[in-house]
């Protein structure tokens, strides 16, 4: 069934908004290649845009209005701020920076985010409050607030809806809490959907319509890029991989299932094993990073299995969904080339050959920062009409 035409419209605007409002300046070629619209409706949907004020262009337009195929656009911005803060399970990271995501000023503390919701939203405050205050900017000049975080988030009622993936933090609207702390809009997403949103405007996967985040790490989530916008389900629960069930009557997983993903291939279970194979050497550093142990062959076939299961769950993903490229992040991701090899082994194996002959496997590029830049483009994504 095909939507009426001012429906159809509305959302081609929308996604042509969005996908400059992630990166810019742009062409009308790269809008069209972005959106997966037809060139002709792209400069359409522009002319209007211009019309309006709310994009410019530089180079001149011809006497038609259509602009020349190279000449570049961009969104036309408000002075002010935006802040984008990253909740990960032991650390709250944000952000400050111009409405063109120039950034004026980081931060992080380390926290146990999933013990109390309302202790982390208070840290996450006061974490704010200390960057405005270092860059000297006042807190009512911040425009929008863009937050992730590590568990699944209802878009229609702004609750945190899984008592099993983040305990902590059931039932709280976290859009709501950080209004009153922090004012201004707050926009709330799963930080894995900020991740490939990241890594689809600035990371590895820049200008790739289709393309799959995997967020390996103590949980396994996956955000979605689908047809070049960010994909979260019908109630927000999209991508929630890591309790799949891979091995029957296996180790019991936080969920109360056994044998889910995250129960055999999560780093939290790596470790477990490398420490039960006399590895590593040394006390496990606390960034958790496979990398230094990746020489040792026992360590390189522990971390290519974990790619393995991993890949066994991806492969059922992508003959659904048929991405261009998926990208891994998460502590997981630091296993290097021996987990990607072990997530394309089952790829090959169990993905459809025209599906696993052509989907890209790459490591997130923006590492422990991708959610925490997949914050900052939401907030500077979600303003424009
Ligand atoms: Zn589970």
């Amino acid at each position: 069934m095909s939507s009426p035409p001012n429906q159809r419209i509305e959302r081609s605007r929308r996604a042509i908004l969005d996908a400059l409002n992630q990166s810019f300046p742009a062409t009308r070629q790269d809008l069209s290649r972005r959106t997966g619209l037809a060139p002709s409706t792209v400069a359409g949907i522009v002319r209007r845009l211009l019309a309006e004020g709310l994009v410019h262009e530089d180079g001149a337009a011809d006497h038609a209005g259509r602009g020349r195929p190279s000449s570049r656009l961009s969104p036309r911005r408000p002075p002010g701020y935006l802040v984008g803060i990253d909740f990960g399970h032991t650390h709250i990271s944000a952000v400050l920076a111009s409405t063109a995501q120039e950034i004026v000023a980081e931060g992080r503390v380390p926290l146990d985010v999933d013990a109390s919701a309302s202790n982390a939203l208070d840290q996450a405050a006061v974490l704010v409050a200390d960057l405005l205050d270092r860059a000297g900017v006042p807190a009512g000049s911040v425009l929008r607030t863009a937050a992730g975080i590590p568990g699944p988030v209802n878009q229609v009622t702004g609750q945190i809806q899984s008592a099993t993936i983040l305990a902590g933090w059931a039932g709280v609207r976290p859009r709501q809490e950080l209004i009153a702390r922090l004012g201004g809009e707050v926009v709330i997403a799963n930080d894995a959907e900020l991740a490939a949103l990241a890594e689809h405007t600035h990371g590895a996967g820049r200008n790739v319509s289709d393309l799959i985040f995997v967020k390996a790490s103590h949980g396994i989530g996956a955000g979605l890029i689908l047809a070049g916008r960010r994909y979260t389900g019908a109630y927000g629960a999209s991508g929630e991989i890591g309790h799949t069930l891979i091995q029957e009557g296996g180790t019991q997983c936080r969920c109360g299932q056994r044998g889910c993903l995250e129960s055999v291939a999560s780093i939290g279970e790596v470790w477990r094993q490398l420490i039960a194979a006399g590895l590593p050497p040394s006390e496990r550093p606390d960034d958790l990073s496979l990398h230094a142990l990746l020489g040792n062959p026992v360590a390189a076939r522990i971390v290519a299995d974990a790619g393995r299961r991993l890949g066994r769950v991806l492969s059922d993903l992508c003959n659904a969904l048929d991405p261009a490229m998926l990208v891994i992040g998460g502590e997981l991701a630091t296993g290097g080339d021996p987990l990607l090899e072990g997530i394309r082994e089952s790829l090959r194996r169990f993905a459809q050959p025209a599906i696993s002959d052509r989907v890209q496997v790459h490591s997130s590029s923006l590492g422990p920062r991708a959610a925490l830049v997949g914050a900052l483009t939401l907030a500077a994504t979600e303003s424009t009409p």
